[in-house]
């Protein structure tokens, strides 16, 4: 008996793998054409830094002309959580990073590499465990849970390297014949890869972020097909990236003391190994402390953080872009106005230890990229937003037509409005060109420098009765309140008030604040010009005189 007899008796009807290896051809595409994947187990959590993976993969494939594909890794059914997959889909086609290949929803695919989830891959991984099985490079074992358990125990107490290997993996050491009648008589086994590494010996490798490292060669025997008959992570990924044809394995850095293993699985099953890339993770700055996006202490670890509080897409993409190059920032400066998308990614460039993680940054990239959307993109995404997360603000934006005027303000101009970082932002921004909901609150009015209630009076009254005119261009409506400034004894310059600050209670900055003041119950508004035409001189009087009654 040999162990092709073993084989057959443990796979009877598993297909050879010359099979797959036919059914999955090299792909045929460009020279350096980069494939790769984002291969998430599907646990229900779908955490920022699978975006981030998600958005270098894709790009790169985008850079090189190669192909992204989504593959779910749903090996431990013990973790699956219903709708998980559907959720991660969701999450890519949100941030535009729909996969060229694989799942496009819980149960469909699309691709010629599939199937894309590994628990329909089963016979794929048996047949594969088998030939390895054929040629001595793996092999049931029989032990139990007590007999590992009391293994590691001894292990312990004698201050040895816990693990399987060498001696210690016992059934290694079974004859073929003793295996054959362990499997007759029904003993219950896994399968384990025979491992030929040496600890005593190092292995040299080239991680296309970290750089030159070197580790001891693996020596464990480590289990390929488990109980259930499904794989364990390590050889799904070797015989996956192998027959996906993937070029380039891009993930976490949790990953990175695996290398000695998957090399040597790759190697002892005569395949290609991939480029590595590990990516180190996105870290949290945690009173002085430097530590990991934590899925359990951090809300900003989990993608929905990012669209409760309404932060666009785009913005996301874009800040974890700085994150992943540094030089974006510079390209950015310098090209204000190009896509993203013309950013030329380098996985070289990227930290070998984890950026931080920034919301100040992010909240300023998220402005920008709102200032830089048409008013009906923001009311478009804005009501969207809203109509998840907030009813009030749906009903504020129920009127398109003046909600569109509202949101216009200064916008498509060279220097856009910069104060709506987030979906969450807008109802603050605008609440106060609504009358409802202006006059339903208790507004207070602080007119800072120019207090005198005479004064504030005169200066509201005398705007509207005399130099208020809806027809005037800006130019004119500024030289206007400067002419009321004058005739009201402030100063109509800033200049000039500088200059002589003795003569003059105070300037023309100071009558405008009263006017904003009084106008919408704040000191700080985008240009008043645009609000005053949009409020028309019925509402400004009507907001005037209820400011003064207020006093
Ligand atoms: N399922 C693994 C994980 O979620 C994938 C790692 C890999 O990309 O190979 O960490």
């Amino acid at each position: 008996m040999d162990y092709k007899d073993l084989a057959n008796l443990i796979f009877p009807n598993t297909k050879e793998i010359k099979y797959y290896e036919e059914k999955y051809p090299k792909r045929d595409l460009k020279e350096g054409a980069i494939v790769t994947r984002f291969a998430p187990s599907p646990t229900g959590f779908v955490h920022i830094g699978g975006i981030y993976q998600t958005l270098i993969a894709q790009k790169l494939t985008k850079q090189t002309e190669g192909v992204f594909f989504l593959r779910i890794e749903d090996t431990d059914q013990k973790r699956e959580i219903e709708k998980a997959v559907d959720g991660i889909i969701d999450s890519l086609n949100d941030f535009d990073l729909t996969p060229d290949e694989g799942m496009i929803s819980g149960e469909e695919q699309k691709g010629n590499y599939g199937p894309y989830k590994q628990s329909l891959r089963k016979e794929i991984y048996q047949a594969y465990a088998k030939y390895l099985i054929e040629q001595g490079k793996a092999y049931p074992c029989f032990c139990t849970q007590e007999e590992l358990d009391e293994m590691r125990r001894k292990q312990e107490n004698a201050k040895i390297r816990p693990g399987y290997y060498g001696v210690w993996a016992k059934c290694r050491h079974l004859t073929v014949e003793e295996m054959i009648e362990k499997i007759k008589a029904g003993e219950n086994y896994i399968i384990r890869f025979k491992s030929p590494g040496r600890e005593d010996k190092k292995i040299k490798h080239k991680d296309v972020i970290k750089g030159n490292v070197e580790f001891p060669e693996h020596d464990q025997d480590i289990v390929i097909i488990k109980a259930d008959g499904l794989p364990t992570y390590h050889f799904a990924h070797v015989v996956d990236d192998h027959l996906m044809r993937t070029t380039h394995v891009i993930r976490g850095d949790e990953w990175l003391s695996s290398v000695p293993l998957h090399l040597q699985l790759f190697y002892e099953l005569g395949f290609k190994a991939p480029k590595y890339a590990h990516i180190a993770p996105i870290m949290k700055n945690d009173n002085g402390n430097k530590r990991k996006l934590s899925k359990r202490k951090d809300k900003e670890a989990a993608v929905s953080y990012y669209s409760e509080i309404g932060i666009p897409e785009k913005a996301v993409k874009e800040y974890l872009l700085n994150i992943a190059n540094s030089n974006f920032e510079n390209w950015r400066r310098a090209n204000p106005d190009k896509d993203m998308n013309e950013f030329e990614l380098q996985l070289n460039k990227m930290s070998v230890s984890g950026a931080l993680f920034d919301i100040v940054k992010l909240l300023d990239v998220g402005k920008i990229v709102i200032s830089k959307m048409t008013a009906e993109e923001v009311y478009k995404k804005a009501l969207d937003w809203a109509n998840e997360y907030d009813k009030e603000l749906v009903n504020i934006l129920s009127d398109k037509e003046y909600s569109l005027k509202v949101l216009g303000i200064e916008r498509g101009n060279k220097k856009p409005r910069k104060d709506i970082a987030k979906w969450s932002d807008v109802k603050e921004s605008i609440e106060y060109m609504y009358d409802d909901i202006f006059y339903n609150k208790n507004q207070n009015y602080e007119y800072q420098v120019i207090n005198d209630k005479e004064d504030i009076k005169k200066i509201l009254n005398l705007y509207i009765e005399k130099y208020y005119n809806e027809n005037d261009d800006k130019q004119t409506w500024f030289d206007k309140i400067k002419e009321l400034a004058g005739e009201m004894g402030y100063a109509k310059e800033v200049k000039e008030f500088k200059a002589n600050p003795d003569k003059y209670k105070a300037h023309v900055g100071d009558v405008s604040t009263v006017l904003r003041v009084a106008l919408t119950a704040r000191t700080n508004t985008p240009d008043m010009y645009e609000i005053m035409q949009i409020l028309g001189k019925e509402k400004i009087e009507k907001r005037f005189k209820k400011s003064i009654e207020r006093m």
